[in-house]
């Protein structure tokens, strides 16, 4: 106990895994608290005794399942183990904490999520608010450190978000900064990351700072990585692990969209039930894990520069040239696996047999695909970023398929790890081995004949060892000088001289050839982790073909078409759609459509339409097209042009944000502020009914002035759906500005919504229609009609209208401003399309344009 009590003190924020035979056991308040999170039974050691202490334990080989519950509970587990084999040493065992386990440094592959990263992140606050923000994240599993300076809490929090860190590390520049002066950062971090551990660590103490010294970032970036590998150093104890890509994050040279956006456009995780419903599982149709990681990183962090986005694209075209091919590149980069991770596991001393074999078949799938690539053409390698001879490590692989059998088990039971013609000295063990078992059969046969006992039989078991088996009628004929061991129902067993040599010949033979093969194993895993870098290399590589396949995959399926990415002003797409809400739709039901954004001509478009038009899928669409766009995706749409976007920016209406649980004006409000602070003249803003969230007049007021100033200062390419129709006429007043609206049509009573946007401010509500289809009463309805009438006929009342719960109608209004209205809506109606060809379509606009338009032809 002395031992338990050395490391609890040594380890006082962890719980204690104290390592006694095949348990680990926990003492004292360990005990309580795990068997509280793990459901296990709490017993006590020493009962009855005044030393009494409560204990409960976890059998040692079960014990990652337990350890993985209580880090997601955020505890740290501190793992006491037996220094010494108990059966060699006389007296206590000497013990000792060999590892601390975290959230942010477990890398025990089967407990983690594959497909993402596993980050630890580490945040230094400047002393001065002048200084920024450092930041760190570091993944143990794939051997990647990178590094940034940020400007302020909202870059920071942005990048913390799109990493979903699974701990963070929290520290100050300053060496004795009181831990008040992180409280603010602390909450908003846990904000942002829910349920994610946060630690205040002392600065200094445990920097590694040596390490960082030729890394080129922001000295308190620099400083972040110094703290977290030294925070994960502390944990690894002894052991060292390996840093194998070094990457510094710049946010300017991503496209900014912060975590509101993210949620709010279901970018990787679903704000339905439903988790698959984000975008990211639209387009993920990667083979690898590695695949799968990078694919979320580029979604989650597209680019701002034409050059990269363009190269992006290029490998999407050249698989999607590739056809039939593409197939067979899947299911190789199916069998490439997780390289990355393996030769990481292997570096770090937690790689068995079984990993070799899927690094050998790794290894040969990825020269098949390097193979399969060539045949593109000769410029396809090229395209796809490959190096102009890729390194596929062949002495390696070509030592792997040498060494291994066939398919070699993670714990070699009774099988074997390597084959007899990879050593020789094995080679001579395995046959001892093998002829052992011989032999013990030809001694059955000659004790058989010897004594004339046909029944007799010689067995093993694990407990008993060797044995000649003799059944009862044959007891008389059993010579002399046999040992008996054990009466069984069926007879006696006995044992004799010359079964004892044989059988220490076999079992020698057997320990030899354990203790070599452990010995090539050793062998064979250093070499590999000798060559770790260079596998690591061709594993990111391969990643990013498997991003490029998956991309092309999704393209060629949805008819998806590659955007031209430029450094223009402009927003252009034809026929866009909805990459989730379309899958959900079905094949065909979409309703496709257009947007035309420029800034300086035409750069705010107020979308007006009643409920359930699709004004926030139309909104919501724009904002994926240009996401995917920037991170070399191909889109959902007949044709678009994406003028670089700096930072994609959202804000939804209090009311239309309920998911989130965030329903306060004051919520709303704040959001609209970033919003107002951080947009560009290259931004894209969607505003989905911002100003929901309080009375009438203050809502329109606020809209108005949002629109105005979007429109009027920031000039960025905005899209504003509203359902206060006053804003339509904000339009009138701006070159800028224009109005479009979601149409619906009224046929036989009922509402039916077309989801095609189209110029003009909406003429009608619908909202009796709406009303009526989510199954309101009649009688409600028909009063509703009534009041409607009222109100219609009273021009004050267009105020009072305002009140009235459907706030959203008002389409008379619409007809006194637009006094043209009923007579364009007249000149339609006479339009006879099945005769009318496309030159006289264009005359007649031209002439309406002029007739009933504020602009004439530009
Ligand atoms: P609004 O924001 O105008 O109230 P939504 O965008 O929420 O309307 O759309 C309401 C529903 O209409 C969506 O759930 C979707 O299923 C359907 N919808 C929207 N746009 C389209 C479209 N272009 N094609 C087909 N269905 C659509
Ligand atoms: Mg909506």
């Amino acid at each position: 106990m002395l031992q338990h009590a050395a490391a609890k003190t040594a380890h006082p924020d962890c719980i204690v895994f104290f390592r006694l035979g095949d348990f680990y056991e926990m003492f004292g308040d360990d005990a309580v608290l795990a068997s509280g999170e793990l459901g296990l039974t709490l017993t006590s050691r020493n009962k009855g005794k005044p030393d009494e202490i409560p204990m409960a334990g976890v059998p040692h080989h079960a014990a990652h399942g337990y350890i993985a519950r209580l880090l997601a509970k955020g505890h740290k587990v501190a793992i006491c183990e037996q220094l010494a084999d108990p059966a060699t040493v006389r007296g206590i065992v000497p013990r000792d904490v060999v590892r601390v386990i975290t959230p942010g440094t477990w890398t025990e592959a089967d407990q983690l999520g594959e497909r993402e990263n596993s980050w630890l992140c580490s945040v230094v606050v400047g002393a001065e608010p002048g200084h920024g923000v450092g930041l760190a994240l570091l993944d143990l599993t794939t051997a990647e450190l990178l590094v940034a300076g940020l400007a302020d809490a909202s870059e920071l929090l942005a990048e913390v978000s799109r990493a979903a860190p699974r701990e963070i590390l929290l520290s100050s520049e300053l060496t004795s900064a009181d831990a008040a002066a992180l409280v603010p950062v602390r909450s908003a971090l846990s904000e942002v990351a829910r349920g994610t551990p946060i630690r205040l660590v002392e600065s200094a103490a445990g920097d590694a700072l040596a390490d960082v010294e030729g890394l080129d970032a922001p000295p308190l970036g620099r400083l972040a990585a110094a703290r977290a590998l030294g925070y994960a150093r502390a944990c690894y104890k002894q052991r060292d692990f390996p840093v194998w890509r070094l990457g510094l994050l710049r946010a300017s040279a991503a496209l900014g969209i912060d975590r509101a956006t993210s949620l709010h456009l279901d970018l990787a995780t679903s704000s339905s039930d439903d988790p698959s419903a984000c975008l990211l599982a639209v387009i993920d149709r990667t083979h690898s894990p590695a695949g799968a990681r990078l694919l979320r990183r580029r979604l989650l962090a597209p680019l701002i520069d034409v050059a990269t986005i363009r190269r992006r694209q290029d490998q999407v075209e050249a698989l999607l040239e590739a056809g039939r091919l593409r197939k067979e590149l899947g299911s190789l980069l199916g069998e490439v696996g997780d390289l990355e991770r393996i030769v990481v596991r292997v570096s770090l001393g937690e790689a068995n047999p079984r990993d070799l074999g899927l690094l050998r078949r790794g290894l040969l799938a990825a020269g098949r695909l390097v193979d399969l690539l060539g045949t593109l053409g000769p410029d396809a390698g090229r395209v796809l970023g490959l190096p102009s001879a890729v390194d596929l490590v062949p002495e390696l692989c070509q030592h792997l398929v040498r060494a291994l059998v066939e398919r070699p088990l993670a714990q070699a039971k009774d099988s074997a790890t390597f084959l007899p013609s990879y050593d020789a000295e094995l080679g001579v063990l395995g046959e001892l081995r093998t002829s052992g078992s011989e032999r013990m059969v030809a001694l059955e046969v000659a004790l058989r004949e010897r004594t004339g006992i046909s029944s007799l039989r010689v067995r093993f078991t694990r407990v008993f060892g060797w044995y000649v088996e003799v059944s009862r009628t044959h007891q008389a004929k059993v010579p002399a000088d046999w040992r008996r061991k054990q009466t069984v129902a069926g007879g006696e067993r006995f044992t004799l001289a010359e079964l004892d040599d044989l059988a220490a010949e076999i079992l020698g033979a057997e320990e030899r050839f354990r203790a070599r093969e452990q010995e090539l194993l050793a062998a064979l895993l250093l070499e590999v982790s000798l060559h770790g870098e260079r596998i690591h290399r061709l594993a990111a590589t391969l990643a990013t073909i498997d991003v490029a396949a998956s991309l092309s995959e999704v393209a060629a399926e949805f008819g998806y078409v590659r955007p031209l990415v430029d450094d223009s002003a402009e927003l252009v797409i034809q026929d866009g759609r909805h990459p989730l809400v379309e899958r959900r739709a079905g094949l065909g039901r979409f309703v496709p459509n257009d947007v035309l954004l420029r800034v300086g001509h035409e750069h705010l478009w107020i979308i007006s339409g009643p409920n359930m038009a699709g004004k926030s899928t139309f909104l919501r669409q724009v904002a994926l097209i240009v996401i995917l766009a920037q991170m070399g995706a191909y889109v959902p749409a007949a044709a678009a042009r994406i003028g670089i976007v700096d930072r994609v920016l959202s804000r939804v209406g209090a009311s239309d944000n309920l998911a989130g649980g965030e329903s306060t004006f004051m919520v709303e409000m704040r959001e609209t502020a970033t919003i107002l602070r951080n947009a560009t003249s290259r931004s894209l803003v969607i505003l989905d009914e911002v100003g929901r969230g309080t009375s009438t007049y203050d809502g329109l007021a606020i809209a108005w002035a949002v629109a105005e100033h979007l429109d009027q200062v920031v000039r960025s390419r905005t899209l504003f759906a509203t359902h206060y129709h006053e804003l339509t006429e904000l339009a009138g007043s701006s070159a800028t500005a224009t109005n479009h609206c979601v149409s619906a049509r009224e046929h036989q009573g009922e509402v039916v919504f077309l989801h095609r946007v189209v110029a003009g401010a909406a003429s009608r509500s619908y909202g009796i229609e709406v009303a009526r289809l989510a199954g309101v009463p009649e009688l409600v309805l028909s009063r509703a009609r009534a009041l409607l009438t009222t109100f219609e006929g009273s021009a004050p009342a267009r105020s009072l209208a305002l009140e009235a719960p459907s706030a959203q109608l008002d389409l008379f209004a619409a007809r006194a401003a637009h006094p043209g209205l009923a007579e364009l809506e007249a000149a339609l109606g006479a339009v006879d399309l099945d005769r009318l060809t496309g030159l006289e379509a264009l005359q007649l606009l031209a002439n309406w344009q002029k007739q009933f338009g504020r602009r004439g032809p530009a």
